[in-house]
């Protein structure tokens, strides 16, 4: 064995030992409730106990250097710690709580930040006490978000901030955003961009929580009416916040690949189809034309799992997030949304579940799987979006009529 393997295999022991005895047992395997618990509620019990240990340990952030309440793992070591967290049942809860402060605004201040931004922002977030939201999206700047309108004004000490967001993601209960606004309107479209750092908890910012059919509001409309920023949370260059909001793009793809594991693994589908449709004499699945489509898409998932873990390894251990991001961010929502459709055919008027006693705990969560999944092709730029990247920026093709 060479001497970086042993030196992993002495640390899966490490990780090992510190899970036996600092995961509460009591929690095992109970990710997906503990994700339906949580949306900035305080936390009680062995939850909060788990929180504050992994947290102390710096391995909810488990990249993340060590000054900055990060593990300071290398990534090989980190999927070592995923890989046990999963046999040991056990979860990350870190990056939930930090709505979107672990995936993707924190990787973007640990490159773009000052140090004075690392110190103040990085370890709450790694802490998971520190809630962030995300202002990109306006009613007129979707898909194309350079012609966004929020503008920020110089008020001497401080940046006035006046427009308005949608789909803010956790809005409601987040305690900061981070958002792309308008700091010079005579620039070019995409020149005249900063990226803003201030806290949700001011006078003037107002979160209207948009209800979906399902009751659920999970994203808001957020308005700005002379909210304030602190100078000092300017994030990257004044008027060059496309760079810098392009940047954090990339890491909130690379985070919805499938390669960021927080736990939580769904009954193999094959399993399940065979519970419900049954088997042939053979004990293969009756329904040969079903099979077939299942033996598709299990060779598709398999493909696109082992694609990742080609480019961790290809990477040796020092990932550099890039727009490769966005051709793994399609091929995880096609492999998501084939096998959320596929559930639900293979459990045939059962899967039309939304509520009452005739359906499983299991049919209602895979309902609410398959319409969540709609999203995946939407948010962090469409599915067409990811392809007009890969196009240009990948295969060089020339410009769309979409600059971006
Ligand atoms: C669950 C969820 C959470 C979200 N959270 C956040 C958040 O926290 N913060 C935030 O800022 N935003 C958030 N969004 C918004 C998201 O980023 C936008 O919805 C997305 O960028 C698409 O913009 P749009 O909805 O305005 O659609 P549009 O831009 O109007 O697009 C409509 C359709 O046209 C297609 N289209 C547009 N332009 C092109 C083109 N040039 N070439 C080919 N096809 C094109 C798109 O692919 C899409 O199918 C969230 C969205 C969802 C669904």
């Amino acid at each position: 064995m060479s001497t970086a393997n042993q030196d992993l295999e002495a640390f899966r022991a490490e990780a090992r030992a510190w899970l036996e005895e600092n995961f509460p047992k009591s929690l095992a395997g109970r990710a997906s409730e503990y994700m339906a618990m949580e949306g900035g509620k305080e936390l009680t019990g062995e939850a909060r106990t788990w929180v504050e240990r992994l947290a102390e340990r710096g391995w909810g952030t488990p990249t993340w250097p060590s000054e900055y309440g990060g593990g300071g793992l290398s990534a090989s070591q980190a999927a070592v710690l995923q890989e046990e967290m999963r046999s040991a049942g056990a979860f990350n809860p870190i990056p939930l709580r930090a709505g979107m402060g672990v995936t993707m605004v924190g990787p973007t201040i640990l490159e773009y930040g000052t140090e004075e931004q690392k110190q103040k922002h990085l370890p709450p977030i790694a802490r998971g006490e520190v809630r962030w939201c995300l202002g990109y999206s306006e009613p007129n700047a979707g898909s194309d978000l350079a012609s966004l309108s929020t503008r920020a004004e110089d008020a001497g000490d401080h940046w006035v901030i006046n427009g308005q967001k949608v789909w803010t993601s956790g809005a409601d209960i987040s305690d900061w955003c981070g958002a792309l606004v308008r700091t010079d309107p005579k620039a070019g479209k995409r020149d005249g961009i900063s990226f803003l750092m201030f806290t949700m908890h001011q006078e003037g910012v107002e979160t209207r929580p948009i209800r979906l059919i399902s009751g659920a509001s999970p994203f808001c409309e957020t308005f700005f009416n002379n909210a304030r920023a602190d100078k000092t949370d300017l994030l990257g260059p004044l008027n060059d916040g496309w760079t810098v909001g392009k940047r954090l793009l990339q890491h909130e793809r690379a985070s919805q690949t499938g390669a960021m594991d927080t736990g939580g693994r769904p009954a193999p589908l094959q399993e399940l189809a065979k519970r419900y449709v049954g088997t042939d004499e053979s004990g293969q699945l009756a329904d040969s034309d079903l099979r077939s489509r299942l033996a598709t898409h299990l060779m598709e998932s398999k493909a696109h799992s082992l694609t990742l873990s080609r480019v961790a390894a290809e990477a040796r251990g020092n990932p550099n997030v890039s727009a490769a991001a966005s051709i793994l961010k399609n091929t995880a929502t096609n492999v998501a949304q084939t096998r959320a459709e596929l559930t639900l055919e293979v459990m045939g008027h059962q899967g039309l579940a939304w509520e009452g006693d005739g359906f499983t705990e299991e049919e209602v969560n895979a309902v609410q799987s398959w319409l969540f999944g709609k999203a995946m092709s939407i948010y962090g730029g469409s599915f067409e979006i990811q392809y007009n990247i890969i196009a240009k920026n990948i295969l060089g093709l020339p410009e769309t009529t979409q600059k971006g």
